[in-house]
């Protein structure tokens, strides 16, 4: 009670002292000392765009956390995973802040909150407080760092919204405790043919060069030549001040012979959009290499609201001989910039493929529209195409190489079905082509998809090939369309010839040799879920029960460590004489730690415990405290 008042009090001297400057925002933690970040707004995240900066603790949790205006709380949010714990605040000025990974919130909403998850027997929660039922003022404390949800070392996550809640830039706020004045790098850049007629150093595909810094300007390691349609992606990145972490580039501009093509700036994100950062990046250069290539064009139905100011998608059109000048600029939010010039020319007749990008050792690759086939440059001069229609056709070689022969061909007309080279038989496994603009549904022997409209951000050619291993019993549904991952998701059947335990199997994905629960309900002999991403499917049986240990057992602490071998932890219920307690779960860690109601009351009496697995296996630990 003590504590309460003298935080009443506090709120007094602190609304007298800041009712001046009520506007501006205020630094959440650390304030008038510097500060430093591992994360900028707008940086590229796997399949999200970060929505806005990340504040370092230096390594602590429990740095306290201000108010960075004064408003109410609009929103409390605890989950395991994501923002763990978060604290969403309304201005009542059009703006609002978002506070997360928090270890704990300030007393009066922790005491509001755990009451909350008593009453609805839940770790997980969200509640929208009654206007001003929590309201502060500028400085006043609202909480303290931590680590929580998806957070992979300690942190403030801190963003500033608008009324809409898309997100502004932090950093445009001018707050004196971040420091930056070093310019963007420049790593790589990356050329792309986007159509069948196009060619980069006289071959197809992607070309990719390292860039070369000579006297803060950046150059191309080599010599470039196009014609044609090409699409460019760059790998770059922005240090703050005394730190090595790789943060978000701003603004990227391009001029092509100095007319500006490009100009993206990400001053504002919506949540709505973020899921189409897999168009914003090049999805192939991501799968390939686990970087962030931003693509200066634009896919036609991907235009977000940073691409609004380019002209011609940004693709680069060359058609006659003449030597192109090109200018890029990569800028961050605190106007430090740096500059990669170029020129092309294309008055090469030799192919020189030394910087192209292999993107697998199959000879078979498709990119984009076009089916890619690479061969000895001793085999003959054409191979044979066998169509849907069973039509057999020629194809001669589109280009040769040093090494190869290379045949291209156009998917937009007709799917080929196999390839007759004059060694062996290619399976193209092509199934179907599936427009974005039409819903689709295939019916296959071995699964059903339905593709329903506009969810796909280009034409798609699914191709399908069923594995069978024989050793393990295990059935692989395997798609090779994982770079053509949906704006939302496919729903799929698949079809099996196995008789499975059906309470305790489910579809996994798998992805670099490890498998990733999906779910699945069952119908007869297949199971049907949706996917955003079309790649290898199996089914696997869980019948093993999660594990529990126990950490810490005392009258005031019960903290276990609970771990499943395959599905992953689901539920976990905890109950003393019958009444349900609070558990924290710290997924990062396996732990499970309780949190009392009434904390002067001691744990007393029958205490069990329940942890299930999303295969439904349960395991029970009951104990006498
Ligand atoms: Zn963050």
């Amino acid at each position: 009670m003590k504590s309460f008042l003298i935080l009443i009090l506090n709120s007094f001297i602190i609304f007298n002292c800041f009712t001046q400057s009520n506007n501006s925002f205020q630094f959440p933690l650390n304030k008038n000392q510097q500060n430093f970040l591992s994360g900028t707004m707008g940086e590229l995240r796997g399949d999200h765009f970060h929505m806005g900066i990340d504040i370092k603790t230096n390594g602590k949790i429990g740095v306290p956390i201000h108010a960075s205006k004064s408003g109410y709380i609009e929103r409390i949010r605890i989950g395991s995973r994501g923002y763990g714990r978060a604290l969403y605040m309304n201005h009542n000025d059009g703006t609002k802040s978002v506070y997360a990974h928090l270890s704990r919130f300030n007393n009066s909403i922790e005491n509001f909150i755990i009451k909350e998850q008593y009453k609805t027997q839940s770790f997980e929660i969200t509640r929208y407080p009654e206007k001003n039922k929590f309201y502060f003022n500028k400085g006043e404390l609202i909480g303290y760092s931590g680590n929580s949800g998806s957070s992979s070392g300690p942190h403030l996550h801190f963003e500033i919204r608008d009324s809409n809640d898309d997100v502004l830039d932090p950093l445009s706020y001018n707050f004196i405790e971040i420091k930056d004045t070093v310019n963007p790098t420049f790593e790589k850049i990356v050329f792309k043919t986007l159509d069948i007629n196009s060619r980069i150093n006289g071959g197809f595909g992607f070309y990719e060069y390292k860039l070369i810094k000579k006297k803060n300007k950046y150059y191309l390691d080599g010599k470039v030549s196009m014609v044609g349609n090409i699409g460019i992606a760059i790998y770059a990145y922005d240090r703050l001040d005394l730190m090595p972490n790789k943060n978000g580039i701003k603004k990227t501009e391009m001029f092509f012979n100095k007319i500006k093509l490009v100009s993206n700036n990400i001053e504002k994100l919506s949540y709505n959009e973020t899921s189409k950062i897999v168009k914003y990046i090049d999805y192939n250069l991501y799968n390939l290499k686990r970087k962030q290539y931003i693509k200066l064009y634009q896919d036609d139905g991907n235009k977000m609201l940073v691409h609004r100011n380019n002209s011609h998608n940004g693709i680069v059109n060359i058609n006659n001989d003449s030597t192109h000048f090109f200018q890029i600029y990569i800028t961050d939010s605190y106007n430090n910039s740096s500059e990669l010039s170029f020129y092309s020319n294309n008055k090469n007749d030799v192919v020189d493929n030394s910087k192209k990008i292999i993107f697998n050792n199959s000879n078979i690759s498709v990119i984009d529209n076009v089916l890619e086939l690479k061969l000895d440059v001793n085999h003959k001069d054409y191979v044979e195409i066998l169509y849907d229609n069973n039509l057999i056709k020629n194809q001669f070689y589109t280009y040769k190489t040093k090494n190869s022969k290379v045949f291209l061909l156009d998917l937009i007309k007709i799917l080929p079905k196999k390839i007759i080279t004059e060694e062996k038989e290619i399976n193209t496994q092509f199934i179907s082509t599936i427009y974005p603009k039409l819903e689709k549904k295939i019916i296959h022997k071995d699964f059903e998809l339905l593709s329903k409209q506009n969810i796909l951000f280009d034409t798609l050619y699914l191709r399908f090939e069923k594995k069978y291993d024989s050793i393990n019993y295990q059935e692989t549904f395997s798609f090779s369309n994982k770079n053509d991952i949906a704006n939302k998701a496919f729903n799929i059947k698949l079809k099996t010839l196995k008789k499975y335990d059906i309470e305790k199997s489910h579809v996994y994905s798998i992805s670099q040799d490890d498998y990733y629960f999906i779910g699945g309900n069952w119908k007869n002999n297949s199971i049907e879920f949706k996917s955003k991403l079309l790649s290898d499917f199996t089914i696997l049986t869980d019948t093993i029960a999660p594990e529990i240990k126990s950490i810490k057992i005392t009258k005031d602490e019960l903290r276990f460590k609970i771990t499943d071998d395959l599905s992953g932890i689901k539920e976990y219920i905890g109950k003393i004489n019958g009444n349900w307690i609070l558990f924290n779960y710290d997924y990062k860690r396996d732990l499970i730690f309780s949190q009392k109601i009434e904390k002067e009351k001691p744990f007393m009496g029958n205490f069990e415990l329940k942890i299930i697995d999303k295969a439904g296996n349960v395991n029970m630990l009951n104990f006498k405290l």
